[in-house]
């Protein structure tokens, strides 16, 4: 399932390629029939809000986001989800993004290599998959949406009560702070552990599987600690270090939460199938995936600080990964600045290319 961080990337690619637009809309699959209310209205942009994407149509380009005649088209991509773009060259970063097991089909082949022009040209008549739920057509290219969990179009008031019943989403600008403060009480109102409520978008929107295990790494904090037992400012921490790691994921389209210093250990990952396909730029100098991560799919390989074996367990329906001897922290009584001089937060893969966060 896409984190995050993937979704804001989307949202970004649909205000590039279509914001402003007016567009077609189609659903090739049959099972989104209402796509045919939208088909010639103007898309005026993308919002991602956790793991969630709103796709905002109105009559007209001058109508206002809030407007009661916008009508937002609501995705989630879950499990098996994704969108796939084609277009001119440099048309909303062509790829697809999101479920890592799938992949464009057998029309993006034909597409060629993209920018090279051997036949970006051709995506007009680009004949949709019998899967495609969705289909959005602007001037210099499409997106078709295949597989995702929730298509489907909202009014703002429905629009409104999605975003209500989320967690702060730590992409999302929050210059009062009121996200940071969210978090933290929910987390210390609660006996359940720091690893499920991590999971829970209600108490954090947006994060997944590897941002969960990575970040109690990098707190040095036992998944198995009830949220109650946690200090505020031990928490404060761990939202900003989540701010900025999820920051530079929605940058990169990357997860990176090793420090280079770090990465020379055991460049190995553990992984049934193909794994966790990332939708990163293009970029000669990317952190190899297999040095990316402290403990995510590392179980049994020594950690990367202590050659200890990162261990795996279950957690919230996931499998969680930790260090049993680093992530010793359990309450807020321990002294955890003092024991760990190089707090961790500090640490985040801006470090790695001298960028702030
Ligand atoms: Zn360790």
């Amino acid at each position: 399932m896409p984190e995050g961080h993937t979704v804001h990337r989307l949202a970004a690619a649909f205000e590039r390629g279509f914001g402003g637009q007016r567009v077609r809309t189609s659903s090739p699959q049959g099972r989104f029939s209402e796509a045919s209310q939208l088909d010639g209205m103007v898309l005026l942009g993308a919002e991602a809000v956790g793991k969630h994407l709103f796709l905002p149509f109105a009559p007209s380009g001058d109508v206002d986001r809030g407007s009661p005649a916008v009508r937002h088209v609501h995705v989630h991509l879950g499990l098996y989800g994704s969108w796939t773009f084609a277009g001119d060259p440099g048309f909303a970063d062509a790829h697809a993004i999101g479920a890592p097991r799938l992949r464009v089909g057998e029309q993006e082949e034909e597409l060629g290599d993209g920018g090279s022009g051997g036949g970006t040209a051709d995506w007009r008549r680009l004949v949709p998959r019998e899967t495609v739920r969705l289909r959005v057509a602007g001037a210099h290219g499409l997106a078709d949406l295949t597989g995702p969990t929730a298509c489907e179009i909202l009014d703002a008031e429905e629009r409104r009560s999605v975003i209500d019943r989320l967690g702060p989403d730590p992409l999302r600008p929050d210059p009062q702070g009121s996200g940071r403060r969210r978090f933290v009480e929910a987390v210390r109102r609660s006996r359940t552990t720091i690893g499920a409520l991590l999971m829970n978008q209600k108490v954090v929107a947006g994060i997944g599987n590897i941002y969960r295990a990575e970040l109690l790494f990098r707190a040095r904090l036992d998944p198995f600690v009830p949220g109650k037992e946690l200090s505020a400012g031990m928490l404060e921490e761990m939202w900003e270090d989540l701010v900025a790691l999820m920051h530079y994921g929605a940058r990169t389209g990357r997860i990176v939460t090793t420090q280079p210093v770090h990465r020379e250990l055991e460049a190995r990952i553990i992984e049934r199938s193909r794994g966790t396909r990332q939708n990163g730029d293009e970029d000669p100098g990317v952190v190899p995936r297999e040095e990316s991560f402290y403990v995510y799919h590392r179980q049994t390989l020594p950690c990367r600080l202590c050659g200890t074996p990162v261990r795996s367990g279950d957690l919230a329906a996931r499998t969680v990964f930790w260090c049993p001897r680093c992530q010793c922290v359990r309450s807020r009584r321990a002294n955890w600045t003092r024991e760990h001089p190089a707090a961790p937060w500090a640490l985040g893969p801006q470090a790695a290319d001298g960028r702030a966060a």
